[in-house]
């Protein structure tokens, strides 16, 4: 279906990003497997290309982009080459907000340049090993001394955990309070900062997820982000746009393992005839072609509804259930169509099966999706 919603630059814009990946991301994605972690280098190139932050003001170094489209693009076209380590969309369209919307004009002066070049990489640390949905079960604490604060417990599945420069660490501020949390920007090599191995996980080979403790680390004052006890709402206020970074990429990952079974049920054959030609294979393609239209229909009006401040947490929340769910629906009809040839890792479909489970988890699992759009309701 002809999407309408791109105009010239943003095309022109898909087809350097679409380059830069094909040059400095595509030919090491099996290095980067087997490493379990990205090149840091890459980090840098794509610093020096402008696709880190482009929304950034130009005092920063961003290019003042202040348009979801150029984000979209970012996390359909890494979708589309199925490389979930490079987390570009976490970097830009996760972390680095939190900075630029909570972050006061010295702190923006001291860290935005170094992440927009690349050579701040950033991670966001909200999960706990007894806390991940209930965000307010939280048990790390931040202690006021005055001048700093001290942060001690501990955080798990970070994505860029390990190479992660900049780690914005959601700790209670009031025992009194469950709500009461702030965020701190805990730097690589502060005392008491420690990181653990890189979690073996059922895709995204190419991540470095890990856990991060912190035991009596010393975080200046200077390094919280907004209010003290304002962490809960700045966490609630910027996942509606993380939701929809990963709407966008199901949808394009959706479309992506279509693409990849569409080719194969051409090719292979069974009974003297191309697969693609049973009754069955045709209307499970018709059916995947139909539902990924309708979420990226859906999906693109959201980026522009969010562009204009009108996307709602409901229906950002509708948008990350919908494209998920639908995501993993055809990656595992991908890897039927496929046979025992779509278990095997060599094979595309393989591998976006093992990337996409997790989408239905992270950043709210669908359940909490649930909960968000049925509060809406007022039920
Ligand atoms: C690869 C990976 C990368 C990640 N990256 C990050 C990261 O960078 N930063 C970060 O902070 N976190 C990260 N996470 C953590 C992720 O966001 C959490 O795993 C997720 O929010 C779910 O929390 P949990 O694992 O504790 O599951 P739980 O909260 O224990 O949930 C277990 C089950 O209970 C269900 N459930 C929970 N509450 C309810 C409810 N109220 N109603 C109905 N069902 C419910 C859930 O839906 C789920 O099915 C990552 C996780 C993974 C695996």
């Amino acid at each position: 279906m002809l999407r309408n919603h791109f105009e010239t630059e943003h095309n022109l814009f898909r087809d350097a990003f679409r380059a830069f990946l094909d040059k400095e991301v595509v030919p090491h994605q099996e290095e980067w497997e087997e490493a379990g972690v990205v090149d840091r280098s890459v980090w840098r190139k794509a610093g020096e290309m402008g696709f880190l932050l482009p929304w950034a003001e130009e005092e920063y170094g961003g290019a003042g982009l202040k348009d979801f489209r150029y984000e979209q693009i970012m996390c359909e076209e890494l979708a589309a080459i199925n490389e979930p380590g490079f987390m570009i969309p976490l970097h830009s369209a996760l972390c680095g907000p939190y900075i630029a919307e909570y972050g006061n004009a010295e702190q923006k002066a001291r860290w935005l340049p170094g992440i927009i070049r690349g050579e701040s990489i950033l991670a966001v640390a909200m999960t706990e090993p007894s806390a991940g949905s209930d965000l307010a079960g939280m048990r790390t604490t931040a202690v006021d001394k005055g001048d700093h604060y001290v942060l001690n417990g501990s955080k798990v599945f970070i994505s860029n955990g390990l190479l992660s420069d900049l780690v914005i660490v959601a700790a209670k501020t009031d025992p009194s309070n469950k709500h009461a949390m702030g965020l701190f920007v805990v730097e690589r090599g502060m005392d008491g900062f420690e990181r653990g191995r890189n979690l073996k996980k059922l895709g995204m080979k190419s991540q470095d997820t890990a856990e991060l403790f912190f035991n009596n680390v010393k975080v200046p004052k200077e390094n919280l982000l907004g209010d003290a006890k304002g962490g809960f709402f700045y966490l609630m206020n910027m996942l509606a746009q993380e939701r929809l970074t990963n709407a966008c990429g199901a949808v394009a990952g959706a479309e992506a393992a279509l693409n990849a079974t569409i080719d194969y049920v051409k090719e292979r054959k069974a009974f003297d005839r191309p697969v693609a030609h049973f009754q069955n294979t045709r209307f499970k393609l018709a059916e995947m072609r139909t539902q990924i239209d309708v979420a990226q229909v859906f999906t693109d009006r959201c980026v522009m509804d969010h562009n204009q401040k009108k996307l709602t947490p409901e229906v950002a929340a509708e948008a990350k259930l919908f494209t998920t769910e639908l995501l993993c629906k055809v990656v595992d009809e991908g890897v039927q169509l496929h046979g025992g040839w779509g278990y095997m890792w060599e094979y595309p479909i393989c591998r976006m099966y093992a990337n996409a489970r997790i989408q239905r988890i992270f950043a709210g699992t669908s359940e909490i999706m649930k909960e968000i759009i049925s509060r809406g309701m007022k039920l």
